[in-house]
């Protein structure tokens, strides 16, 4: 059955939803591994290389969404106390990650503030450095933000939708509204700069729900990028005690992702996969590990899904081990 589900792909046709569905339900470790190596062999890129720098965790959407360890007040494993970074601490951190020789940076940060933390951020990295550019700052940008990323050669922005399982969604993002995700999604991809858009997984959605979002992708003309993010529990916060996504699962979705979609640029967050566990999403056909952060990095980070992160040496070292070539 799943033989057939990925002859379909290595063909070069598209999948439907009941194979989509039909993939998600592998159970045998023998189509796990076929599923994997059909994957793997998909991927036509070298393995990018992604660092971060948190612009700030002073979040104004209330209620905070539920699993949130990021913004200020929602965990002591997280940055917990209010920060917002200073122009000379972004330039520093930019500064450090391209001496480092990582190619990708990503600036994030919390909502409030119609996008204009992002497009400072922009600049301060465009002016002086030549890094590529990815910016995250969800659903807070307006039309004024999205133009002056654009002017800056902003290279992709980042929005989420997480889960389209509106009840879900609902539950746990009470402070946020699914359609403004999908409005700023649209509205990136009218801008013609390329929309990074992924799914957070293991808070309770179906196959259907992850089949759903894979497909609902497709409608957003420049996707160049879909970040598979595991859920792990921040502590103090209401999921504390909801249990970790699977490993399987987040390889399983990974490798599904670059079934369905084999040119994009499929991005794990070391953060959420654990950094023991960087080889697997490699191994499942993902080309971008992100928050990779260099020795000399300047600041503390905490990863946005989990406090801790991935090292540029030992992430360099497994990209190696697996016998892949980074992009430089
Ligand atoms: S997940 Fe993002 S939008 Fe939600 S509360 Fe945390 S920082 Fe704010």
């Amino acid at each position: 059955m799943i033989q057939n589900t990925l002859k379909k792909v290595q063909n070069g046709n598209e999948l439907e939803k009941n194979d989509i569905l039909s993939l998600f339900q592998t159970k045998s470790a023998e189509d796990l591994l076929y599923l994997l190596q059909t994957a793997c062999d998909l991927r036509n890129s070298k393995i990018k290389l992604t660092s971060t720098v948190h612009l700030t965790n002073v979040c104004k959407v209330t209620p905070k969404c539920k699993y949130c360890g990021f913004a200020a007040g929602t965990s002591h494993d997280g940055y917990y106390y209010p920060f917002f970074k200073a122009d000379s601490e972004i330039l520093n951190a930019a500064k450090c990650v391209e001496r480092s020789g990582i190619p990708r940076i990503s600036c994030s940060g919390a909502h409030g503030y119609n996008g204009s933390h992002a497009v400072n951020a922009a600049r301060l990295v465009k002016e002086n450095t030549s890094l590529e550019l990815l910016v995250n700052v969800g659903a807070d940008l307006n039309k004024e933000s999205l133009k002056e990323l654009g002017e800056y050669e902003t290279d992709t922005i980042c929005c989420n939708l997480e889960t389209v399982n509106q009840n879900l969604f609902n539950e746990l993002k009470p402070g946020e509204k699914l359609e403004d995700r999908i409005k700023i999604c649209n509205n990136i991809s009218d801008s013609g700069i390329e929309l990074s858009s992924g799914l957070l997984i293991g808070l309770g959605e179906s196959y259907i729900d992850r089949a759903d979002h894979l497909l609902y992708l497709k409608k957003f003309k420049t996707l160049g990028e879909i970040p598979i993010m595991g859920f792990n529990p921040y502590r103090d916060t209401p999921m504390e005690y909801y249990p970790p996504c699977s490993l399987i699962e987040q390889i399983k979705t990974i490798a599904i992702t670059r079934l369905v979609f084999p040119d994009l640029r499929i991005t794990v967050p070391t953060p959420t996969i654990g950094p023991k566990n960087v080889k697997y999403p490699l191994i499942a056909g993902a080309n971008n590990l992100a928050t990779v952060i260099p020795e000399d990095y300047p600041s503390n980070v905490k990863g946005v899904g989990s406090s801790s992160y991935g090292n540029l040496k030992d992430v360099v070292s497994i990209v190696k081990e697996l016998g892949l070539n980074l992009e430089s």
